[in-house]
């Protein structure tokens, strides 16, 4: 019995995309849907990242996603990736930025399904270099 459930673990757990898969993804998108300008050099899953859907370091080109999205629909994942690829090239959420995010076609729909789950308390996304410190600059900007 107890192998049977390790065994349906395992399968579970290669279902799951990792690292890799969702480094591959985000390249994928970057190149359909932002002229695949500015290319990340890492995107990985992040599970202390509670209160942010995503963030990304414009500097270093690194993304990371929370796992919390892992769950979610393929196309909500995708959103969540072309809007932290955007900031790889508009640090902030201007009116270019999300022109932008638009690109993918189903970037507002997405916006409304995450909109849903955090019933407000939560911002989407932490794009700040300084990270904590710019944090409830964001949060302001974003109410
Ligand atoms: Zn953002």
């Amino acid at each position: 019995m107890d192998q049977m459930l390790q065994k349906l673990e395992a399968r579970e757990g290669r279902r799951r995309p990792g690292d890799r898969e969702l480094h591959e993804r985000a390249v994928e998108l970057a190149e359909r849907y932002l002229d695949g300008n500015r290319l990340p050099d890492s995107v990985r899953w992040v599970d202390n990242q509670n209160s942010r859907w995503g963030s990304c370091t414009p500097d270093t080109r690194t993304i990371r996603i929370s796992r919390r999205v892992a769950g979610m629909p393929a196309w909500v994942v995708d959103y969540v990736l072309v809007h932290e690829l955007a900031h790889l090239q508009i640090p902030h959420h201007g009116r270019d930025f999300w022109d932008l995010v638009r690109r993918y076609p189903k970037a507002d729909r997405a916006r409304g399904y995450l909109e849903g789950f955090s019933a407000g308390s939560r911002s989407e996304c932490d794009h700040s270099e300084g990270e904590e410190e710019l944090e409830a600059d964001e949060v302001a900007l974003e109410e």
